[in-house]
């Protein structure tokens, strides 16, 4: 069987019970190198063959996995953050659905609630942002124009944007051509939650000075938006005059 699990943001302690699980009985291990903490591995068999992807390509990785699946093995793939997001993991289920090879996901917490945990911040506060943009600058890959930095900015809910940190002059350009002030408070995120993890809370006019005043050109998540600032109305969930499905409220009309 092949599983690939998300290792989350990247302290050895953030991956799911479940994917630690099958770290611990994988006969081959791949894992994305350039992002996931080795020390993630400790867990793995001495005999478990580990191989890093970020030296191989799609081909190779599927010949790791395909050998590895006619001998009966257990392979797991590992990918940063939860497999979904920016993972390139579709093109290698298709390949192992075109060879009639069963694989599993198991999900992992990705680095945009790692950033949050780092921030101490709520992404959906009441009256100011009930959503969450997951996006990135086109780099090499292209964003399609419709899903532009400048249309979400916009909306004026909390962006959270990936892949992006070598590119904060342009990302500020266009977040304030999308609409958001400049003094729009927003942070850098690095590495959240490994131990040289660094926050750095800006406003969106001085994303690229903050990130290379503290050096800063990768494996950082930047996050904007008006959650990031003092001011929201509590909840209706937690409000003692709100009846839930739960709980009855001392109002009537709520
Ligand atoms: N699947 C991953 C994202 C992979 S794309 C996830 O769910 O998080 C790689 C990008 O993710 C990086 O360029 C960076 O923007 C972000 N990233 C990954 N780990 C990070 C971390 N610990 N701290 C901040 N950003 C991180």
């Amino acid at each position: 069987m092949i599983t690939f699990v998300g290792a989350g943001p990247g302290a050895e302690d953030l991956i799911t019970v479940r994917g630690q699980n099958l770290l611990k009985k994988a006969d081959i291990v791949i894992y994305a190198g350039s992002l996931v903490n080795p020390g993630l591995l400790s867990v793995c068999r001495e005999d478990c063959r580990i191989y890093n992807s970020a030296k191989m390509t799609l081909e190779e990785v599927l010949d790791v996995m395909v050998q590895g699946e006619a001998q009966g093995k257990e392979t797991v793939r590992l990918h940063t953050g939860d497999p979904c997001l920016y993972g390139a993991i579709r093109e290698q289920m298709d390949a192992l659905e075109q060879r009639e090879i069963a694989y599993e996901v198991c999900p992992g917490v990705s680095s945009f609630c790692g950033a949050a945990s780092a921030l101490h911040a709520e992404y959906t506060l009441p009256g100011v942002s009930q959503s969450v943009v997951i996006t990135r600058m086109a780099g090499r890959t292209p964003v399609p124009e419709r899903e532009s930095i400048r249309s979400f900015a916009a909306h004026q809910a909390t962006m959270t944007v990936f892949l992006s940190a070598g590119m904060l002059e342009k990302l500020s350009e266009e977040l304030i051509l999308g609409g958001y002030a400049p003094g729009t408070p927003a942070a850098v995120v690095y590495k959240a939650t490994w131990p040289d993890e660094k926050v750095l809370r800006c406003t969106v006019g001085t994303l690229a000075q903050t990130a290379e005043e503290a050096g800063v050109t990768k494996t950082a998540l930047i996050v904007v938006g008006r959650v990031l600032e003092g001011e929201y109305e509590r909840s209706k969930l937690y409000d003692p005059s709100f009846t839930t499905g739960f709980r009855k409220g001392d109002r009537t009309d709520g």
